[in-house]
């Protein structure tokens, strides 16, 4: 059974249920180059079950047998207002709180599922491929310039700014509302900056959000 909850940094639960997780592929160009994919004119979504999510402090298991499973840091953003064709002041009202993700993808099989032009939701959805950190109030960041990383045992592995998107926080989400409604407690994970790789035993993953934020686990 899977026991995710969202939380606020103090550990104080977030009342909202995880309905989905929406995701954006390639929306950093330096990523799309790193994994020789075209960059996309208009974002390229796909969806995390709430299956998927746990908190990312717990340490990190994934499917074996199945290959590589890369880590993907991305910003999160919790929504908390329903979305629907919404406008970018309506975007931008139901931006509850920022977080951080990984977007755990097992690389060999999406590869193989890409070259048959099938879903590559397998490669995405299974159980523990969304490990989430708490949420810091929306209120604490400014919305169209946040900076977060990822370390892996001490070494910087990947940068992100959010102004090196392609598809800006507020306008993805009103696009993403403009093709399927978005509720309260699901999140809108933004894409990953270039930098991706394996998970390997033993390493352990710091993910920090501007000065807001600090959170490590480890792969088991
Ligand atoms: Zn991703």
């Amino acid at each position: 059974m899977n026991l995710y909850q969202h939380h606020w940094k103090d550990s104080t639960p977030v009342h909202l249920p995880l309905g989905k997780i929406v995701c954006v592929g390639r929306n950093y160009a330096e990523h799309a180059k790193e994994l020789d994919n075209p960059v996309p004119s208009e974002p390229l979504l796909f969806i995390k079950p709430a299956t998927s999510a746990v908190h990312v402090t717990r340490p990190l298991a994934f499917p074996a047998n199945q290959g590589q499973v890369h880590f993907e840091t991305e910003l999160a953003v919790l929504i908390g207002k329903p979305l629907t064709s919404a406008s970018a002041s309506e975007a931008q009202a139901a931006i509850l709180g920022y977080g951080l993700a990984l977007d755990l993808t097992l690389r060999e099989l999406q590869s193989q599922l890409k070259d048959k032009g099938h879903p590559w939701e397998r490669a995405k959805a299974f159980d523990g491929a969304c490990p989430l950190s708490p949420f810091v109030a929306s209120d604490r960041l400014p919305g169209d310039h946040i900076t977060f990383s990822l370390d892996i045992n001490e070494q910087r592995q990947q940068s992100g700014d959010t102004r090196d998107m392609l598809f800006p926080v507020i306008p993805l989400l009103a696009h993403i509302s403009s093709q399927f409604t978005l509720l309260p407690g699901d999140v809108v994970l933004t894409g990953t900056p270039k930098g991706v790789g394996p998970l390997l035993c033993g390493q352990t993953l710091t993910l920090q959000l501007e000065d807001e934020l600090s959170v490590s686990t480890n792969v088991v």
